[in-house]
């Protein structure tokens, strides 16, 4: 049995597939965050498979997303739908639910934060909404566990009965009349669709091209709808998708009027105003986003994180040495022994190293993405993001993308035209992504000890103008045109919960730990392999002779401009194309250091002015293979991902070289 689950963005679908699953999916408190339909079995019932769809409005589809929740609901066809509506925004929340009515699958409605509606002192009178609507309705608290399991049973006992919305009629006068005469005439092609009837001749009003097209009507046919749907709007005097928005919110407003008990504007809502008259300020807003973003690096990279990663390499120095230790008295094999303690330890444990660095980092970005500041940054960001022809909410993805850019560049299915999804795809590479912190922190420790938060800043400030650039490039180039409207809703300001920010913490150090032990893994085997032996498979004793050396020699002349023509630095760079903590690891293997020494050893490559043109051309460069198999997949083709990456490898190689030759204006050499 297939439960669907559906509701606008932001309304606790994914609470609730958590609470009803057990599963942990990633809850975010901005619009957005699903992307695509999650599945998993309903706790305590057999053979019950509840699907989280994305979030949408309406079904009317404008973005990849509303696509894929409509084409699921009219396809697959759900023995069930939970349409989850948050209470303390009935009225618009219900637009959907009236949609569904429409399509006639059987609807539970899950009227979910009713904590925040008794605490707002409102209430809703769910039996006679119910009655109004014609649906069951559960009131339910996701978030607190409310009133799950009593969903849960209706939803079984709809499922079973296939209790479908009673047939009210929605509409009244014209529409009504232009409705119910278009379903006649359509009556012999729906045969052949499957489509709901209702729903079908509602679609036709509205023009929607999707259905027009499966219906296929005749010339004549499409003549008659086409004087039908006009006489209904000079009636009316609108157009005919605001006709049919306006039936539906009249008749939201009579199920509601008597259902729903206000207590003015809410606490919650008041107090969001309040707050977002600073922080959504006009001049006051970027700068506001600017100093907290300085505080969490602050905060993560010389306060709390810095000390735990101190600690935590120590502690992987002494497992290091024990190991050590062990395979010596052991009398194991110098190759064998050199592999383990040089290759792999060295290798992984340069990584894992970072592992609090960034556990901590994302425990303070989630706290801001969960209270909803984030969102509000989206909308402070969208006069920006628009000089460069993107909307506010392109911001969703470039955020992620700091975290990293395959989620990333999945999210911009939530962009509603290709315009701007393509152009998003292109810049989300600019966000640094969190896999090239380690490299940042490690070359900073070693060349700016006393500026490290300063030297992080710029880098991600660096990126971000180098994004705009590039943007206001393709603006004026390969994407002409107007970025839609902005729309995101902002939600309410809400304290984070700490299991949300638990499970983002988690997610993040499972994804670095798998990494750690699969790619780098391998990686640092490799690189130890290939640094041990030369071209005639003999063991080498100096590093210099190895195979390794060879192949860096022969592309470091391409970064001799830019101030590291060493064979350490080319090599570091190809391996961070398998992912980017490679650069860490690679440099860590083939200097041999021990992993709190890497910041000394790295001196006598690098002098302060080569190593920030180093960062600066890995800040810049093509992502790892990863995200270049999502670009490739969302843009459509090889070719464009290609030509996307020697773009942003030339893009990356400018700017070191302007780095590093302005730099030695400067500071002389
Ligand atoms: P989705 O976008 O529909 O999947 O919504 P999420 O599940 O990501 O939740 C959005 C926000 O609403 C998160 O900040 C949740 O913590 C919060 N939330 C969800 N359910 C409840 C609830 O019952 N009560 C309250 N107060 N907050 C909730
Ligand atoms: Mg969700």
């Amino acid at each position: 049995m297939i439960i669907a689950l559906l509701g606008n963005p932001n309304s606790g679908k994914t609470t609730l597939f958590n609470q009803l699953t057990g599963s942990n999916q990633h809850v975010g408190n901005f619009p957005g965050v699903t992307v695509e339909k999650k599945e998993g079995m309903i706790k305590g019932q057999k053979n019950m498979t509840l699907v989280d769809l994305p979030g949408i409005y309406s079904l009317s589809p404008y973005t990849a997303e509303e696509v894929v929740t409509r084409d699921f609901l009219l396809k697959d066809k759900p023995e069930a739908v939970i349409n989850i509506v948050d209470a303390t925004n009935i009225e618009r929340n219900l637009y959907l639910t009236l949609q569904l009515m429409e399509v006639g699958v059987p609807v539970v409605v899950a009227l979910n934060m009713m904590d925040e509606v008794r605490a707002n002192g409102d209430s809703i009178d769910v039996q006679m909404l119910s009655g109004n609507l014609g649906l069951p309705i559960v009131p339910i608290s996701a978030a607190k566990n409310e009133g799950c399991a009593e969903l849960v049973l209706k939803t079984l006992e709809v499922a079973r009965e296939k209790d479908r919305p009673r047939g009210l009629d929605l509409c009244q006068g014209e529409v009504h009349r232009a409705v119910h005469a278009i379903a006649h005439i359509i009556e012999k092609e729906l045969k052949a669709t499957g489509l709901p009837s209702r729903y079908a001749a509602t679609k036709v009003v509205e023009g929607d091209p999707i259905t027009l097209s499966k219906l296929n009507l005749s010339k004549s046919e499409m003549e008659i709808v086409e004087t039908i749907v006009s006489d209904m709007e000079r009636n009316l005097d609108t157009d005919r998708e605001a006709a049919l928005a306006d039936m539906r919110y009249d008749f939201i407003a009579n199920a509601c009027k008597d259902a729903v008990k206000k207590n003015g504007n809410s606490r919650e809502l008041q107090r969001s105003i309040r707050i977002d008259e600073v922080l959504t300020h006009k001049v006051f807003g970027i700068p506001i986003f600017l100093c907290v973003m300085l505080l969490v690096f602050f905060l993560t990279f010389n306060v709390i994180g810095k000390f735990l990663s101190d600690g935590f390499s120590m502690g992987i120095d002494w497992v290091t040495s024990m190991i050590d230790v062990g395979l010596s008295n052991l009398g194991i094999n110098e190759a064998v022994h050199s592999l383990i303690v040089e290759g792999v330890c060295v290798g992984v444990g340069s990584v894992l190293s970072f592992l609090p660095t960034i556990v901590t980092l994302f425990f303070f970005l989630s706290i801001l993405e969960d209270s909803g500041y984030m969102a509000r940054v989206a909308f402070v960001m969208d006069k920006l993001l628009r000089k460069i022809g993107l909307s506010g909410r392109s911001f969703v993805p470039m955020l992620i993308g700091f975290g990293c850019s395959v989620p990333a560049i999945m999210a911009t299915r939530t962009l509603a035209s290709q315009r701007d999804r393509r152009m998003t795809i292109l810049l989300t590479p600019f966000m640094s992504c969190s896999a090239k912190l380690p490299i940042y922190a490690t070359f900073s420790a070693a060349f700016f000890p006393d500026h490290a938060p300063l030297v992080l800043i710029g880098l991600y400030v660096g990126g971000m103008v180098m994004g705009v650039l590039y943007g206001l490039l393709l603006k004026s180039t390969l994407f002409r045109g107007n970025p839609v409207p902005f729309v995101m809703e902002l939600p309410a300001y809400r304290l984070p919960s700490a299991k949300s920010v638990v499970i983002h913490m988690w997610e993040k150090a499972k994804d670095f730990l798998v990494k750690a032990f699969t790619i780098i893994f391998v990686a640092s085997i490799v690189i130890w392999a290939l640094q041990s032996f030369d071209a005639r498979l003999m063991m080498v004793s100096d590093g210099g002779d190895s195979l390794l050396a060879a192949i860096g020699r022969f592309i470091a002349p391409i970064f001799v401009p830019l101030g590291f023509g060493n064979w350490i630095s080319s090599t570091a760079l190809i391996t961070g194309l398998s992912a980017k903590e490679a650069v860490v690891s690679t440099l860590a293997v083939l200097t041999n250091a021990e992993v709190s020494m890497l910041p000394q050893v790295l001196g006598a490559y690098f002098t302060p002015l080569t190593a920030l043109s180093f960062l600066t051309f890995t800040l810049l460069y093509m992502p790892c293979f990863a995200a270049v198999a999502a670009i490739k997949r969302e843009l459509g083709g090889m070719k464009y991902a290609a030509a996307a990456m020697i773009a942003q490898c030339g893009v990356a190689w400018i700017a070191a070289f302007a780095v590093y030759q302005i730099g030695r204006l400067i500071v002389g050499g």
